[in-house]
């Protein structure tokens, strides 16, 4: 059986704008999984800036992609992490930088908490840099237990959030 997901991409170091296009690309190689939309790419501020060093963080690239998949989500879980992984992400703290970061914010319409795995992803409704690619390919989408995303839009700004690029679509492989 094939189910929706929606993943979140985010990057702010070595090249970020290209370790989430590849991402995308790495992803949609599996053969459990089909990349059926990726969203607008977006630039964004770090989030909980809490000490100088972490002031010195780089900006963010941010894009979600709409995937479907025959795997259960623990082992998409661990397909994502093997790409962080090949990404050679690095995460000296819990909000410091990474080079590749990928979630799971929505599976189906799964609501899941176990040790590894909390669906709908935690922050999901909080954060602008997923709200709104979100939006960007699902506008019609309600999360379970938040409700609509378009009543969840209202309350969050776009402010923070920098259009780069729109994905680009080649015979099915997204750019
Ligand atoms: P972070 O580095 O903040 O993305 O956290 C990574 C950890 O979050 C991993 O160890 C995962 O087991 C856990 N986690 C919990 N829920 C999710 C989710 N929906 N998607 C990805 N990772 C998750």
């Amino acid at each position: 059986m094939q189910v929706s997901a929606y993943i979140g991409l985010g990057s702010n170091i070595d090249n970020p704008l290209s370790q989430v296009k590849s991402a995308i690309k790495e992803l949609n190689a599996y053969k459990d999984i089909g990349v059926d939309a990726a969203s607008n790419i977006y630039r964004s501020k770090p989030l909980k800036i809490i000490t100088a060093e972490e002031t010195q963080q780089p900006d963010y690239i941010n894009a979600v992609v709409r995937i479907h998949t025959s795997l259960p989500p623990i082992e998409l879980l661990d397909i994502l992490q093997a790409i962080e992984k090949k990404h050679k992400r690095v995460k000296e703290y819990h909000w410091g930088p990474r080079s590749l970061d990928l979630d799971i914010l929505l599976y189906s319409d799964l609501i899941l908490t176990s040790e590894r795995l909390t669906i709908p992803h935690k922050e999901l409704t909080q954060r602008d840099f997923v709200v709104y690619p979100l939006n960007d390919i699902a506008p019609e989408l309600d999360i379970p237990m938040h409700g609509k995303l378009e009543n969840i839009l209202l309350s969050i700004s776009k402010d923070n959030l920098v259009f780069i690029e729109r994905y680009v679509d080649v015979g099915g492989v997204i750019l």
